[in-house]
């Protein structure tokens, strides 16, 4: 199969740990027989640089025509003076918009090899940690009215939670279908004994849910599934709720890795097209000193294989790849730790690819 794919590799570490990730998946494509044909485009800061602004029309114009989009990370104190809307961070929201990507998925499996870097005891991580946080990425109160007006209190201000039945069915559906290809369990995350919106959230979940009889479903309030998901991470498989929720949970849940460098996401709309990239920032601090670990980036591009191409056995490929890697003791700075061997973000992509 032919693949067209848009590259935005950022700033900063950007560009570094994008390389690792387009030579992991030119080795997949050899040995699988797929072409991949990738148009590099700006975005972030280095677009600020050339044209003016973060989001280009024509960066926009090719994620569109394209199967799927990469996107390494923007950002950088050079752009930390200009204003809000012409920030490089623009350009993640700007084509989010654009994409019409609504479910952000964000996995956080703690590989065995790393398990001393968690900060759990051993004994709650024990069988593994793989957990699929699906959370709703442009509604609820990011999106929301918001505003500023006086009270009897003096100033007051707000932003509204506001979901939509259409909004919450097609999440919902993301989450099952993503559960029927993983334990067939998805945890629902809500507030719905207080929170109106989440009180329509719940009954569409249970609607959708109708549609989905092989998968098991249950629901959490979000202050306990906070706690839940410290005291038994290990029985969680896919959990779905809103943004603000989301943004929260998959934080916490990514503490249980090790690294911020070992975290991919992906977002995704109605089509196949999704736009994939490490949860990390540019990391100004070790840019350009061959430091960063790829591995974000490139479990990144095996999310782009699994969910926008349907190829499960490549992705799987490069899975695989990574848990030998660092079954052999090979570890970049972020994850490094006594007795194992330590190599830079070049090596790193090099080992993974001889583990293909
Ligand atoms: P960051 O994620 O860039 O870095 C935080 C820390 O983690 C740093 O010490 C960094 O060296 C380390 N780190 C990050 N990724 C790493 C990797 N792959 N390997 C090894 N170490 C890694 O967050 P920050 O410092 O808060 O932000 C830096 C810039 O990135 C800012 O301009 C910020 O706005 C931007 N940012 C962009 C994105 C994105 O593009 N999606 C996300 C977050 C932050």
């Amino acid at each position: 199969m032919n693949y067209k794919i848009a590259v935005v590799a950022g700033d900063g570490i950007g560009p570094e740990v994008m390389e690792q990730n387009i030579a992991v998946l030119n080795a997949i494509g050899k040995k699988f027989n797929h072409t991949f044909e990738y148009t590099y485009v700006l975005g972030g800061g280095c677009a600020i640089d050339k044209y003016g602004e973060p989001l280009p029309q024509e960066t926009i114009d090719v994620c569109k025509a394209s199967d799927s989009v990469l996107l390494g990370a923007v950002g950088g104190w050079q752009w930390d003076t200009l204003p809000g809307d012409k920030r490089p961070e623009r350009a993640l929201l700007g084509l989010r918009g654009a994409l019409g990507l609504y479910a952000n998925l964000r996995p956080a499996t703690l590989h065995d090899a790393l398990k001393d870097a968690c900060p759990l005891k051993p004994e709650l991580v024990a069988d593994g940690v793989d957990i699929m946080v699906v959370r709703e990425l442009t509604g609820g109160m990011y999106f929301g009215e918001k505003g500023r007006k006086m009270t009897d209190m003096g100033e007051a201000a707000y932003d509204v939670e506001q979901y939509s039945v259409k909004e919450v069915e097609r999440i919902t559906r993301t989450a099952f279908e993503i559960a029927r290809k993983r334990n067939k369990h998805v945890t629902n995350v809500d507030k719905q004994n207080v929170l109106e919106s989440s009180r329509l959230w719940r009954s569409v979940v249970l609607e959708v849910a109708k549609d989905y009889p092989d998968v098991e479903l249950d629901h959490l309030y979000v202050d306990n599934a906070s706690m839940q998901l410290i005291m038994r991470p290990t029985t969680f498989d896919v959990i779905v709720t809103g943004n603000i929720f989301g943004d929260i949970l998959s934080d916490e849940a990514s503490q249980m890795t090790g690294s911020i460098g070992m975290l991919p996401s992906a977002s995704l709309g109605e089509g196949t097209l999704g736009m994939y990239e490490p949860v990390h920032g540019s990391a100004p601090d070790i840019a350009g000193k061959d430091l960063a670990n790829p591995i974000a980036t490139i479990l990144s591009g095996a999310m782009m294989l699994k969910y926008s191409f349907g190829l499960l056995d490549e992705a799987k490929c490069i899975e695989d790849a990574v848990t030998k890697v660092l079954d052999l003791g090979y570890r970049t700075g972020d994850i490094m730790s006594e007795g194992m061997k330590q190599v830079g973000c070049k090596e790193m992509g090099k080992l993974i690819i001889e583990n293909l």
